[in-house]
């Protein structure tokens, strides 16, 4: 396969260059053996009745646990005050919120090792996250996203993802918002509803699906095993999904990261992104999903970025989209390590 493809969310070509691939892994590269995390790490400062290093103790939840980030990026206390800079730039004050979202008290359970209605109860807890988030004066976006793997520069294992509520829009989601507005106005259709039908159409590339929910690995995939979660109904934000929906996309989300574990036996390192239309404002054109950036093209093998993407900001793969789904598509069944349906 030797061709580019258009990403209309993005509006970019990615060249998929998967004849450069080299040979298919024989199996010779393994990732190092991970050590077991314990259920309980007394030095963990997320785990439940442990001190933070705000000296904040965390209760002893035994749900979802959220608490404001400690070291925020963005928040109430950044100065108010600012010198001008010099010339045509331009500042302001990085106002918002930061949080962090424990999944759960277990600081050895994986999102792809909970149950569904532990992925269910952090659904809902984005849901509650989004609805507060949106009465906040400087909060216009909410960006909730899970860093994992120690190749993606997480050191704490205890499972968790971060939320920033900031008072601008992400870019890349500002860009699809772009898209989506243009196609709406041009076609009268919502673009991730003709992505979906595309999927649909070629089907290669669907990896799960349960009712109102779908998983896929999209044609314009930048990074081997890109893989997108989606409702199949058109809402902004995840706050707006019923129970039903937010059930099945729980049932699909952990589905897919259950594929991503079992694709070589070992944890599995990714970005996980939810993308949604800002909290306040015109969201119109934006379709909720969850967009997962794995870094790895093989077991200890990065996907490495570089001149095409660093410097060009085009990205370039070396994976053919419909294969990487085939291998997703075949690692499904229970969790290679609980045993579990
Ligand atoms: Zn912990
Ligand atoms: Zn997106």
């Amino acid at each position: 396969m030797w061709e580019e493809r258009w990403h209309p969310l993005r509006e970019e070509w990615v060249i998929v260059a998967a004849h450069r691939q080299s040979r298919p892994w024989s199996g010779a590269e393994v990732g190092a053996p991970v050590a077991a995390a314990p259920p309980f790490d007394p030095t963990c400062y997320l785990c439940p009745g442990n001190a933070r290093v705000s000296g904040a103790v965390n209760p002893r939840y035994t749900g979802t646990f959220v608490f404001d980030n400690d070291h925020p990026c963005v928040g109430a206390g950044a100065p108010r005050e600012l010198t001008p800079p010099a010339g045509i730039y331009s500042n302001r004050p990085a106002t918002g919120v930061a949080r962090v979202v424990c999944y759960s008290p277990r600081h050895d359970v994986a999102l792809a090792e909970l149950d569904v209605e532990g992925v269910d109860a952090l659904l809902e807890t984005w849901q509650q996250q989004m609805r507060e988030l949106a009465t906040h004066d400087d909060v216009n976006f909410v960006l909730i996203f899970e860093n994992k793997g120690e190749v993606v520069g997480v050191s704490n294992p205890h499972p968790h993802c971060q939320i920033y509520a900031t008072n601008f829009t992400f870019k890349y989601i500002e860009t699809e918002l772009q898209a989506g507005h243009r196609h709406l106005d041009a076609t009268g259709r919502h673009l991730f509803q003709d992505i979906l039908a595309a999927e649909q159409q070629d089907g290669r590339r669907i990896i799960s699906r349960r009712g109102s929910a779908i998983a896929f690995v999209p044609y314009f995939a930048r990074y081997a095993y890109e893989t997108y979660v989606a409702p199949l109904r058109t809402v902004a934000s995840i706050a707006e999904l019923d129970d039903t929906e937010r059930r099945d996309l729980a049932t699909v989300l952990r589905d897919v990261v259950i594929r991503f574990d079992n694709l070589w036996r070992m944890p599995f390192p990714y970005v996980m992104t939810l993308h949604q239309g800002p909290v306040k404002g015109d969201a119109r054109g934006i379709h909720f999903h969850i967009e997962f950036h794995p870094p790895l093209r093989r077991p200890n093998l990065l996907k490495y970025l570089a001149g095409p993407e660093i410097g060009g900001g085009n990205f370039l793969s070396d994976t053919s989209p419909e294969e990487k789904a085939a291998e997703l598509v075949a690692a499904g069944g229970p969790h290679y390590r609980t045993k579990t349906a």
